[in-house]
């Protein structure tokens, strides 16, 4: 169990939701796996899961849809 930097609170791993505005369009990625800090709510994505992210978004970048949304599993 690490700290977090932040707070001295405890993190803990979970789901969130991440979303970039691309200005061409919105990617909202759900159920993103994350460590959560209980006390304050900042969340770390690791790096595994940044590739994916970045993957995602780069795809729209070139697709360009209004709204992409994408469930990882
Ligand atoms: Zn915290």
């Amino acid at each position: 169990m690490t700290r977090c930097p932040l707070c001295g609170g405890e993190k803990a791993p979970g789901r969130t939701i991440y979303s970039v505005d691309l200005g061409t369009g919105v990617v909202v990625v759900r159920n993103v796996p994350a460590e959560i800090c209980k006390q304050c709510g900042e969340e770390w994505i690791g790096s595994e899961t940044a590739r994916r992210l970045e993957a995602i978004v780069e795809k729209a970048r070139q697709e360009r849809p209004d709204v992409e949304i994408v469930t990882l599993g």
